[in-house]
């Protein structure tokens, strides 16, 4: 059972100091209630106190970290059955494998496949971000690949599988960039669980059925192992999908300790059709994959599967928003076109990306809309004539600029008038209603203001 945020409240030394990032004791302990704040935060809780009240606050789907530093890769710690009751927490990791014993040409291929696939959406980085290194032969060759992997990739996390000596091999060479063991069975139960323990490493557990899964859980967190993935095994598609619901309802709804941890799943095990496969990963990807292994990387799969993720992970209640500011595209000057749009990502990334294409140096104000797009925006009241001339008047344009004309979101025309009295000296441009009418527009009011600027 969670605590409270009375309860959590009454564990604190209520200093009211502030350290911790918020104004009160109280404030703090409400948010680390809802999971919103470390309890680690205040420097004065005792360290037996910090522990108690992480055990009793912790999803009850355990976080399992692996990497590193910046690289650093969060499995598992979800807390609830449906994205919309909160959120999705992390999202799976996507990847493939890499085998010790392949050719040169196929080790060099994989290898290159994560240097080159990657994309940027809404100023989020979309890429490959784990690599299974199978050590299935030769050690020496498997000592290699880890080695190249950890050069090579440094943004990449590692699954190690292979016998007991390969995969101690590889958590050396990977030092403090924690990997994860694959896999520990009813066959080298006591040796891999073992080698997790003395490694502190992350380790899998593979069954071949949710019984023998719950009875590999139970023993490892009996022999004192925290951070466990599970690898249920299903033997077909029906089956793995009735695995994951059951295992989320069992670790949400019941707080079943044994399968409250991350699940690893391999969609080509059920299928020799990629297209098939990575449509079973998006599947997976819904629910509840915290980390998914292909058999290959192929950009064209592997684009729609990162940004379907990317969306399911979004909070639903907090938009994607970009920084209130001036934003300098293609090199503006003085007589630069000045443009204003809202904050929410989408809205930026579309504007930004066409006045790029247009190539015409401009300025492109951002003005705070709390995410919300430029007509919810106006009619919540935060983007109308009011707010936009105050914010106009103070971020610093008209120090950038010899020109006073302002170009506003098409579906705003309602306002020009109102925003020219709020804004005296200022001309109010109404734009295009779709960003792809930017072009154009910026074409002509940059041809008009090169006219303004000679005549100056
Ligand atoms: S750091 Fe600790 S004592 Fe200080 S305000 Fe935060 S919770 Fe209270």
């Amino acid at each position: 059972m969670g605590l409270t945020g009375i309860q959590i409240l009454g564990k604190l030394p209520k200093k009211n100091c502030k350290e911790c990032g918020f104004p009160t004791c109280m404030a703090f302990a409400m948010k680390v209630a809802a999971g919103q704040a470390e309890i680690t935060a205040c420097p004065y809780v005792d360290p037996k106190v910090v522990e108690e009240i992480a055990e009793a606050t912790a999803p009850p789907i355990r976080t399992v970290k692996i990497g590193g530093g910046e690289y650093t890769y969060s499995l598992g710690g979800e807390t609830v059955l449906f994205r919309h009751e909160k959120r999705f927490e992390n999202p799976p990791p996507i990847g493939t494998f890499i085998k010790a014993s392949m050719d040169d040409s196929e080790i060099n291929r994989r290898l290159e496949l994560y240097k080159k696939l990657f994309w940027e959406r809404v100023g989020i980085i979309l890429r490959p971000e784990v690599v299974m290194l199978e050590g299935d032969g030769d050690l020496s060759k498997f000592e290699a690949l880890v080695k190249r992997v950890r050069e090579e990739l440094p943004h990449v996390g590692i699954i190690l599988s292979g016998s007991s000596e390969a995969i101690k091999k590889g958590i050396s060479l990977c030092g403090d960039f924690k990997p994860l063991i694959y896999a520990a069975s009813s066959q080298n139960f006591d040796e891999m669980t073992s080698l997790a323990e003395e490694t502190k490493t992350p380790l899998v557990l593979s069954a071949e059925s949710l019984d023998e899964l719950s009875d590999l859980a139970d023993k490892a967190i009996k022999k004192g192992l925290k951070d466990l993935v599970l690898d249920p095994g299903s033997k077909g598609l029906r089956e793995l999908f009735e695995d994951l619901v059951i295992i989320r309802r069992a670790a949400i709804k019941k707080r079943y300790k044994p399968f409250g941890f991350p699940v690893m799943v391999f969609p080509y095990k059920y299928t020799d059709d990629y297209l098939l496969e990575s449509s079973i990963a998006g599947i997976f990807v819904a629910k509840y994959a915290s980390l998914i292994i292909l058999s290959d990387l192929k950009a064209e799969s592997l684009f729609n599967l990162l940004v379907e993720r990317m969306n399911i992970f979004t909070d639903p209640q907090k938009p994607l928003v970009v920084e209130e500011g001036i934003y300098p595209v293609n090199g503006p000057d003085e007589w630069s076109p000045v443009v204003i749009t809202c904050n929410f990502a989408l809205t930026y990334f579309i504007v930004n990306g066409e006045i790029e294409g247009s190539r015409v140096p401009t300025w492109l104000l951002i003005k705070n809309t709390d995410g919300l797009s430029v007509l919810t925006a106006w009619a919540a009241g935060k983007f109308g004539a009011d707010t936009i001339a105050e914010f106009v008047k103070k971020c610093g344009i008209e120090e950038k600029v010899k020109h006073r004309k302002l170009a506003i979101p098409g579906y705003l025309a309602g306002i020009k008038g109102e925003l020219e009295e709020e804004l005296p000296g200022w001309e109010i441009l109404v734009g295009p209603r779709e960003a792809s009418g930017l072009p154009a527009f910026l074409k002509k009011v940059s041809a008009e203001l090169l006219e303004q600027a000679k005549a100056a």
